[in-house]
């Protein structure tokens, strides 16, 4: 990472796991300004949770959007069955059937 004084490259000097499960870096930069990082486990699961909560609201908010979304990935998912099977590029189908 970069030094927060002068922006330049650091090295870490020191790693230490602390009890709670953190990790604990000392960092030099290149200039010699000296500090210390803090690495968490970020709860990912709670993250995918709420982001599912949120697109689950924004559905209900627009059930017209939800419906047109859905159409273009089925047209584009036979976009692509007929790409299979002609072996013409995707890209092409996707454009003449206007799902690109
Ligand atoms: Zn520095």
């Amino acid at each position: 990472m970069k030094c927060p004084h002068c922006h330049r490259d650091t090295q870490v000097k020191d790693t230490r796991l602390q009890a709670d499960g953190t990790i604990r870096r000392r960092r030099v930069c290149e200039s010699g300004h000296k500090f210390s990082t803090w690495e968490t486990m970020t709860n990912v699961m709670a993250l995918i949770e709420s982001r599912r909560k949120s697109v689950r609201a924004w559905k209900a908010r627009n059930p017209e959007k939800v419906k047109a979304l859905n159409h273009r990935r089925k047209r584009r998912q036979e976009a692509r069955n007929e790409s299979v099977a002609t072996g013409r590029p995707i890209e092409e189908i996707y454009q003449l059937w206007g799902v690109a």
